[in-house]
């Protein structure tokens, strides 16, 4: 989703003349965009703003001018922090703001002092943003939802990004239309709890992502849809039925389950069991048989055991996941989780960490293994580093590698892969 506003805000500035440049050093305007989710994300920002204060008063020296601003979820959450640890940052802006940014340069060039904007206005920003231009590749994003009702205790996006909200249909067509008029063949659409989506249709009526997904699919020229991040308790019959339906949308699914213990999944708030959880990937692989997941791990929650993080290996293996994220849980101020007894030490964390990380490694490495051999279609996106070399990306999102001439980039093309290189396939075009 960072990747996504990024990209709006530079279409946002676009009009004012401000092109992204390769070199901060050589910048006017700099924007930091955060991420408040662990502790470690919020830590960075510090530091580079130290790095980039340093450019900024040796660009003064020349009587030039660097406008700085913090923008996403830190900016959110820790506004007035940022303000006083770092006077020289010029704009300090929310997730929900940044639609606003040519009235906050505006204000900082009549000089204003310092803009703190971190409200949640009432217009959503999607009705006021400009119309994509900065995603001029094969593959791009698409936010559809925003914001997250669930309330996991651990989870801070509930109170940085706000409470959900869907666009509506015709918007998003609209956009995934342009988006494909300017080459694009793949649209991830996003969302913090993507599948909550209950946008208004043209009939007035809330409609659910599997709606959504079939309409989509009806637009030509747009090879392959995915979807990211979903709840499992959001996963519903007519979601499920599109993975069955639409042959665009592909058969991964990042689909977080946080923990295999029920307990902790209680303790985080998370309003599903294990066994929901393994029931709905039975479902979707009914629905789906050549459907694989990747998810989200959260170990060392306040409480958990060892026999809790032993629930979890279990689960792990009894999915069996082509991918996967996997995270020590980090304490984060303002959120239930965070004064709950029995926090976990780093060491055991650090423990299981490890153990978790080498069995997810493990199943990555068996799943990429399995594909050698077979042939599946590759959407060719760029070119590879060696010359007559493309690369594209796999129905399950991993790295293929091709000989062949760069005029099939955009193109879809059944690919036999040869070898597993740990990171990436290589494979012979068919
Ligand atoms: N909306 C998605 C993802 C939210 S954030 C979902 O519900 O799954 C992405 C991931 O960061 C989460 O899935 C979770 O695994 C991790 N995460 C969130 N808060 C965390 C915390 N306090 N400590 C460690 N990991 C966390
Ligand atoms: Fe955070 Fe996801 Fe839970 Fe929402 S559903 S609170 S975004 S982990």
């Amino acid at each position: 989703m960072n990747v996504y506003d990024s990209a709006r805000m530079t279409d946002v500035v676009a009009p004012l003349g401000y092109q992204p440049v390769d070199e901060m050093a050589e910048a006017d305007l700099v924007i930091f965009n955060t991420c408040h989710i662990r502790e470690k994300a919020t830590d960075k920002l510090f530091s580079e703003l130290g790095r980039l204060h340093e450019i900024q008063l040796e660009r003064q020296t020349k009587g030039e001018r660097i406008i700085v601003a913090v923008a996403g979820c830190v900016a959110q959450a820790e506004g007035p922090e940022i303000k006083r640890r770092a006077p020289y940052v010029d704009m300090i802006f929310g997730p929900q703001t940044y639609h606003q940014l040519p009235e906050m340069i505006a204000q900082i060039t009549r000089g204003a002092g310092q803009v703190l904007n971190t409200e949640f206005p009432p217009e959503p920003k999607f009705d006021q943003l400009p119309e994509v231009e900065s995603q001029n590749s094969i593959s791009a994003f698409l936010a559809i939802q925003e914001g997250c009702d669930k309330f996991c205790s651990y989870c801070v996006v509930p109170y940085t990004r706000g409470a959900e909200y869907s666009r509506p249909i015709s918007d998003i067509v609209h956009e995934a239309k342009h988006l494909v008029s300017q080459g694009v063949k793949e649209i991830s659409l996003l969302g913090q709890t993507v599948n909550a989506y209950h946008g208004e249709g043209a009939d007035g009526q809330p409609h659910r992502l599997g709606y959504l997904i079939n309409h989509l699919a009806e637009i030509d020229g747009l090879l392959r849809i995915r979807y990211m991040t979903s709840h499992p308790s959001e996963m519903d019959d007519e979601l499920i039925a599109a993975h069955r339906d639409v042959p665009k949308l592909m058969p991964f699914l990042h689909l977080p389950v946080q923990s295999g213990a029920d307990s902790v999944l209680k303790a985080m708030n998370r309003k599903h069991t294990a066994k929901d959880y393994l029931t709905l990937i039975e479902k979707l692989r009914t629905a789906r048989p050549d459907i694989t997941f990747s998810s989200d791990f959260i170990v060392g929650f306040p409480g958990e055991r060892d026999m809790d993080f032993k629930a979890t290996l279990k689960l792990v293996n009894e999915v069996t996941f082509a991918q996967s994220y996997s995270f020590k849980y980090s304490r984060r101020p303002g959120t239930p989780a965070a004064t709950m007894p029995r926090q976990v030490p780093e060491e055991i964390k650090d423990a299981r960490l490890t153990e978790l990380q080498e069995l997810l490694r493990n199943q990555l490495r068996t799943f990429n293994k399995s594909c050698v051999g077979k042939t599946m279609p590759i959407l060719f996106e760029n070119a590879g580093r060696k010359g007559e070399q493309i690369k594209g990306r796999s129905p399950y999102m991993q790295s293929v590698h091709a000989a062949g001439s760069p005029t099939l980039i955009g193109q879809e093309i059944q690919v036999k892969i040869t070898e597993d290189k740990s990171f990436s396939l290589t494979g012979e075009i068919v």
